[in-house]
């Protein structure tokens, strides 16, 4: 049996009549770019802000502009800190230095891996503007918390969603529970484009108005360019496939959750330590981890019988080369440090059956 990672291709041919209609009518329309009242743009950014509940949802060009063009917009710039988390996609910490400012890590939550909330305050000073919560793998990160640290210290919080549309979080859909909200509909997210592309929600008029003219050259009207933006819109197309795919996601994550407890339930005898996720919180399940010993003769193994893995991520960011000027100490970072030894992602994805799975888990029991 060969398992694939992701399964892009049984997803299109699952809605493959809507998704070429879609298409053909933006191609019949030309309405390739967004910014200037595309229909297929707008139509999707009603429905995405009517899915998650918030007032406003402005596209652009991919979930790591959203999110830098979100700092901009909050005035985040030359030497401000922004707190992030150890464990997550550079985009993250990126688009805090692409803004001028420095990203500050903390280290991760020993079972839920998002941000520790208790280790964010000894790292807040006087110049610290902004804190970017991680809902990693799907999991919402600790937002009470979060929040009040932020209500207690004048901070922004801008929620990293890019992994978790549709989880929630003590009944709140995430990307309702901070400041704004950052998307990426990447391909291979739970709701992903067929490209790059991305969103910027909130509920405030003042930051949903500035975000919208940054990201289309600082006009809301051709040609009346208020301040200097940037080009960082959605297309056409790939609205278009997004209004789609909005349909069946909630299908889509109900599976994603049920593969995942039927991979916990085959892979139970093992000793082998499982994200944990709080009974208030509604995991989606972008990414299903593991960590056990011996991670990297598992992979092999694994590979060896044409099942394809990943790791989320292999470093934690502070050690990445990226950021080898500022000498950040493993001591400093031990959890996320440890974890990042021995975590393997599995194959996820909806269309995911469960003969795959029980395929996997008796490779992964078999093993040592
Ligand atoms: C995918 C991802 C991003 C960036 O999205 P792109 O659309 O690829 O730019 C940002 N943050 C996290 C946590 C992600 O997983």
């Amino acid at each position: 049996m060969n398992v694939p990672f992701v399964d892009l291709k049984s997803q299109y041919l699952g809605i493959k009549d809507e998704i070429d209609k879609a298409i053909a009518d933006v191609i019949a329309a030309t309405a390739f770019v967004g910014g200037s009242g595309n229909m297929f743009v707008t139509d999707f950014e009603k429905s995405f802000a009517q899915y998650v509940g918030v007032t406003h949802c402005i596209s652009c060009a991919n979930g790591t502009d959203s999110l830098e063009i979100l700092l901009k917009a909050y005035g985040v710039a030359d030497d401000d800190e922004v707190i992030v988390p150890a464990l997550t996609w550079i985009s993250t910490s990126e688009a805090v230095t692409n803004v001028g400012a420095k990203p500050v890590f903390v280290d991760i939550l020993q079972d839920y891996y998002t941000i520790n909330v208790n280790k964010i305050e000894e790292k807040i000073t006087s110049r610290t503007k902004a804190i970017i919560p991680v809902h990693l793998y799907g999991l919402p990160a600790e937002m009470d918390e979060i929040n009040s640290l932020a209500k207690k210290h004048k901070l922004v919080v801008i929620e990293d969603c890019a992994q978790a549309h549709g989880a929630e979080y003590k009944g709140k859909k995430v990307g309702t529970i901070g400041d704004a909200a950052s998307f990426s509909f990447y391909p291979g997210k739970n709701l992903g484009a067929y490209g790059d592309a991305g969103a910027m929600l909130t509920n405030s008029f003042e930051i949903a108005e500035r975000v919208r003219m940054i990201a289309n050259h600082g006009q809301l009207k051709k040609h009346q360019h208020k301040i200097e933006g940037r080009n960082s819109r959605l297309d056409g197309i790939h609205a278009a496939v997004l209004s789609v795919k909005l349909k069946y996601l909630d299908d889509w994550n109900l599976k994603r959750r049920q593969h995942a407890d039927f991979y916990k339930e085959q892979l139970m005898s093992k000793n082998i330590k499982f994200q944990q996720a709080p009974e208030y919180s509604k995991h989606v399940y972008h990414i299903f981890s593991i960590a056990l010993d011996h991670r990297n003769e598992l992979i092999d193994t694994l590979k060896s019988k044409h099942i394809d893995t990943a790791i989320h991520y292999p470093a934690a960011l502070p050690f990445l080369e990226a950021y080898k000027h500022h000498d950040y100490y493993i001591k400093d970072f031990p959890v996320v440090a440890e974890l990042t030894s021995r975590i393997i992602s599995l194959p996820m994805y909806p269309e995911l059956n469960a003969r795959a799975i029980e395929y996997v888990c008796d490779r992964i029991n078999e093993f040592k």
